[in-house]
């Protein structure tokens, strides 16, 4: 194997994380940004506090003792670290004009216009990065993209830390990776694939390298998750782009040592393509992905092997003992090993020593990022002289046993209720059956018109929550003001004409948060802000026990809810998989048994509203798709028990109650099998963006039960007009029998205001009443 050509020696630090969320412990960055944004604030102020949020992370990192240089990950990002590559490769689409500027930059202003969009031009697609729900902004590449280094911003970045005394290890997204996340621009020809421009990206990227080389970088660090995620792209074809996209980097006349990272899951064959380069430094996931054997490590050589033991993407403590047997067996194969975690710890939030008003017990089975920061550093003494980390280790073992054995965790009444499930407990009626019991209960027109369930939160809503949190505002008058709220949106949707209504969900903080605090099972955190994306942050619940229902949750609003119409009131609740999609989860049992534990709470729930007097039920899985394994062999295992934990929670419904589901994305190809498999009498989908695409889909597969493709984009405060939903259920009815059809938007309204909410749901009936005079 050739030597590197770097003359930068410097070992790859012993202890260090693979990145750190970039929001700020107080979210910093998203008020700052969102002062820029409004013009609160100039570009100046905004550098200023992206400075000082990049300096406290790093400093804050030192303190917990990842002082060895390059420990500490340059993965400051003022939006998105996709659009960052995006930026530095001058990945401009064609379709935003000229956004370079002369000295042939993307500035800050052409930098948010990518993300934001502008009154004519779409932002870039914004998608999830793989099992987590972050989400990238996918970039749009094409034969005629001109690819230019238009950034310095990581250069710029590294110079700043070094100034301050620290050295950082630089973050970008690798070539391949950039690539495989990249679609085809508009103008793409058929079949196009951004692939086939790794040799025009691979020199921008050897210039990137050798200005952060000149600027004193003795690391950088290439992200290559999509290399553990099985792709449509042949493996043979991707193994050739990376040993290609390598051999390029690592020629570079003068540049950092390279770190490749791969988090997310296991390397597999792709683990041997990457020995094979002149890398300096390979990361494995070895927390969720396996060990790799013997003989596959010894092909590194005298790369150092980064093994991330300790997770990135969940919350709890680590098991220092069985993490120290992995490095064990790592240690006896590779040759030099050096420790962090599986991946950023961008997906959890900063300091569990913030959550005071949890109970210490919950606190010490925690660890946030600035706990793994310590895990890490603990593991890699445990490498240099494990006597060291022995008491650290007993420690964690301890906890960990307590932990077993603490009150709630396992109690028995709820085990004993999941051992006694039988299939009858996973199935309902037969279809026929329960259409004609729901025709007779509900006595619908043709084409049903709904919502989703939120109305629009307003300030005032948001702002009396916050009140009776403070206690400004008992939970009578709180609860007054709701019911008031309640009593509009149900007025508002009788006098548009609506035929199933909703009660527009005032009452929730977050579809996930709100069923957390009101089950068994759950806590909530004060700052536990993780990014969703850009400046959106979302503040995952924990579920750390087992999950029951102590009292009823929504049954009081709904009867009153229901009690203001004589039209069908909908019962809504979250689903289980989407409970835990966006909840910190237990680690310690199958998903799958905790997703069936949510699944009869609410099934008990179920039962209380349809005594209450409810007739449609609504259990919103939106994050079905999300939670789908990486790797092609795990789906059909997903699958089942995701979709099993839907039919526990809704197969106790009488015949009579009219089941829905909602699901907010269009893409769903893959998992046609699944929706259908839900066995809800009507499924809500998003299809508006995508043109009704959707409802070929459902057309061949021979989906036969009730389906609302949404035909009212509400990510934007467009309005669409009557004409054009028309047209869109035109297409529907075209594909989908009308028997079949229900008109609803694409989504929840809660981000939305009044003014175009009443004007498109206007829309929505006089589209339906065309369509319907037409049948
Ligand atoms: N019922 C929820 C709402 O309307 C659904 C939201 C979602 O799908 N994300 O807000
Ligand atoms: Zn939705």
């Amino acid at each position: 194997m050739s030597e590197n050509n770097t003359p930068n020696r410097t070992p790859f630090p012993a202890a260090s994380l693979l990145g750190y969320p970039r929001i700020g412990r107080r979210r910093e960055l998203k008020k700052a940004v969102e002062a820029f944004w409004a013009g609160k604030i100039d570009a100046a102020a905004l550098d200023a506090a992206a400075k000082d949020i990049q300096l406290t992370i790093a400093n804050r990192l030192q303190e917990l003792g990842l002082t060895e240089p390059a420990a500490v990950p340059g993965t400051f990002s003022y939006y998105d670290q996709v659009l960052d590559t995006t930026a530095h490769l001058g990945a401009v689409p064609a379709r935003f004009g000229k956004l370079i500027n002369a000295e042939g930059q993307l500035d800050l202003d052409g930098y948010f216009t990518l993300a934001r969009g502008t009154k004519d031009q779409q932002p870039l697609e914004m998608t999830k990065w793989f099992d987590t729900n972050y989400h990238y902004l996918v970039p749009e590449i094409g034969p005629e993209t001109e690819f230019t280094p238009a950034s310095t911003a990581k250069v710029d970045e590294f110079a700043f830390a070094l100034a301050n005394g620290i050295e950082t290890r630089p973050y970008i997204v690798g070539p391949v990776t950039y690539l495989l996340l990249s679609k085809a621009s508009d103008g793409a020809p058929a079949g196009f694939a951004p692939l086939s421009r790794l040799e025009d990206i691979l020199p921008v990227y050897v210039q990137l390298l050798e200005k952060l080389a000149a600027a004193g970088a003795s690391w950088v660090q290439l992200d290559e998750p999509a290399l553990v995620v099985d792709q449509d792209t042949p493996a043979g074809e991707i193994e050739a782009a990376v040993a290609r996209a390598y051999e390029v980097l690592t020629s570079a006349a003068n540049r950092p040592q390279i770190l490749v990272s791969t988090p997310y899951g296991s390397l597999d064959g792709q683990l041997g393509t990457l020995a094979a380069t002149n890398i300096d430094a390979l990361h494995i996931d070895v927390f969720k992905g396996s060990v790799p054997s013997a003989a596959a490590l010894a092909g590194l050589g005298s790369k150092t092997l980064v093994a991330g033991v300790v997770d990135g993407h969940n919350i709890w403590r680590n098991d220092l003992a069985a993490s120290a047997a992995k490095l064990d067996a790592l240690k006896a194969a590779a040759g030099k090993v050096a420790v962090s975690t599986s991946t950023s710890t961008q997906h959890v939030p900063h300091d569990v020593a913030e959550e005071t008003q949890l109970s210490e017990q919950l606190r010490s089975w925690l660890a946030f990022s600035d706990q793994k920061a310590v895990e890490v550093k603990t593991l890699a003494s445990y490498l240099a002289d494990p006597a060291s980390a022995r008491a650290a280790i007993d420690e964690a073992t301890a906890v960990i046993a307590s932990r077993a054995t603490a009150e709630g965790v396992r109690r028995p009444d709820v085990r004993a209720r999941t051992e006694a499930l039988t299939a009858a407990d996973f199935t309902r009626s037969a279809y026929e059956v329960r259409e004609a019991a729901q025709e007779e209960a509900l006595h619908l027109p043709p084409l049903p018109t709904t919502t989703i369930g939120s109305f629009p939160q307003t300030s005032e809503i948001r702002s009396a929550r916050a009140r009776n949190n403070k206690g400004d505002l008992t939970d009578g008058q709180y609860e007054k003001l709701m019911k008031d709220e309640i009593r509009r949106v149900v007025e508002l949707q009788e006098e548009l004409g609506y035929d199933v209504l909703v009660h527009g969900e005032p009452e929730r903080n977050d579809m996930v948060q709100y069923f957390a605090e009101n089950l068994e099972g759950f806590d909530v955190t004060v700052h536990g802000w993780v990014q969703s994306y850009g400046s959106r942050c979302t503040r995952p619940s924990i579920l750390w026990g087992d999950v029951t229902r102590s009292a009823p949750i929504t049954v009081e609003w709904a009867k009153y809810a229901q009690s203001l119409t004589s039209k069908p009131m909908k019962g809504m609740l979250t689903g289980p998989v989407t409970i835990l999609a966006w909840s910190f989860v237990r680690d310690d049992q199958p998903l799958a048994e905790t997703a069936n534990q949510v699944g009869l709470a609410l099934r008990d729930e179920i039962a209380d509203l349809e005594a209450a007097g409810i007739k449609v039920i609504q259990v919103d899985e939106p994050a079905l798709r999300e939670l789908l394994p990486l790797r092609k062999a795990d789906h059909a295992d997903y699958l089942k028990w995701s979709v099993d934990s839907f039919r526990l929670a809704t197969a106790g419904a009488a015949d009579a109650t009219q089941i829905h589901t909602h699901l907010c994305y269009s893409e769903f190809g893959v998992i046609i099998d699944a929706i259908d498999g839900l066995d809800a009498d009507v499924t809500s989908i998003e299809a508006a963006r995508s043109r009704m695409e959707v409802v070929h889909d459902l057309e061949s597969h021979g989906f036969g039960r009730g389906v609302g493709p949404g035909v009212y984009d509400i990510h934007s405060p467009r309005v669409p007009g009557e004409a054009e939903v028309t047209e869109l259920l035109a297409t529907a009815v075209k594909h989908v029998p009308s028997r079949q059809l229900w008109v609803n938007p694409d989504c929840g309204l809660k981000t939305r205001g009044y003014a175009e909410t009443e004007d498109s749901l206007r829309n929505l009936v006089k589209a339906t009443q065309a369509v319907r005079a037409g049948l």
